[in-house]
């Protein structure tokens, strides 16, 4: 069984994982924008009012906090009053309904009570585009593995680029199995000299604040407090314009399927 893993991976995992490590950066970040981006172009066209998607955001009562933003920075007028009109209309009847059953009821125990006023309330399906970053990482992620595994030239590439970031190496870490070792072990690899690196310009910039050295130069330790928040995830809203300007050029040239 383990020999049939000793093969190149195919060409499409190759060709996925070249393409996500052209740029520096996490290459399951650039993904994930990827993904939302190819998402988002249909979303506010036409899907935001298909079935099966407005049934998922009205359960799911809006979407969490991160994508609430994105809704409200890209969503065109329209759209979002139509997704919100929904969202608003299976609320209040979801109120109504429990509101008329326990207004009446003299509350002997307030926690059963309260479960039964807001019971209907509570959402009961996930983010719809918190699903879309998790489909992602579940198809992506075996295959950075696969291709750090096998393929030098992307070993290389991928050090280059400085690897993934600590929420995904972490991902990473916690999805790679037995014949994955060796792309591991590079994630993890690189992350460490990543972190050494970020913490030894962090210290440097300490240094260079006490006033015995303060007249030295200043260089790239001024930063570092930006790449450690970069490192552990943050998406800066300064980059994505561009970044989101040419997945969406890219989106318009080579318009993904339609789910289903
Ligand atoms: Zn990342
Ligand atoms: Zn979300």
């Amino acid at each position: 069984m383990k020999t049939a893993h000793r093969e190149a991976p195919p060409r499409y995992v190759i060709a996925e994982i070249r393409h996500l490590l052209a740029k520096s950066g996490c290459p399951l970040c650039h993904a994930e924008a990827e993904a939302l981006e190819r998402f988002l172009f249909w979303f506010f066209h036409e899907s935001y009012g298909e079935p099966e998607i407005v049934l998922q955001y009205v359960r799911s009562r809006g979407f969490c906090a991160e994508h609430l933003k994105l809704v409200a920075e890209r969503g065109p007028q329209w759209q979002v009053s139509a997704m919100f009109s929904w969202i608003i209309e299976d609320l209040l009847t979801a109120l109504r309904t429990s509101l008329a059953a326990v207004a009446e009821k003299r509350p002997l125990r307030f926690r059963s009570w309260r479960k039964g006023a807001t019971r209907v309330v509570e959402p009961t399906a996930g983010c719809l585009f918190c699903d879309v970053i998790e489909r992602t990482q579940e198809s992506l992620i075996p295959m950075l593995l696969e291709a750090l595994e096998y393929d030098e030239t992307l070993r290389a590439r991928f050090v280059e680029v400085g690897g993934c970031c600590v929420p995904h190496a972490l991902l990473v870490a916690r999805s790679a199995r037995g014949e994955q070792q060796r792309g591991l072990l590079l994630v993890l690899e690189v992350l460490q000299k990543q972190l050494e690196s970020t913490k030894h310009d962090l210290d440097e910039f300490f240094r260079k604040a006490d006033y015995r050295y303060a007249h030295e130069p200043r260089g790239a330790e001024q930063h570092a407090w930006r790449r450690a928040l970069v490192q552990f995830g943050y998406k800066s809203d300064r980059e994505s314009p561009t970044q989101r300007q040419t997945s969406q050029e890219q989106g318009a040239h080579c318009p993904p399927r339609k789910r289903g």
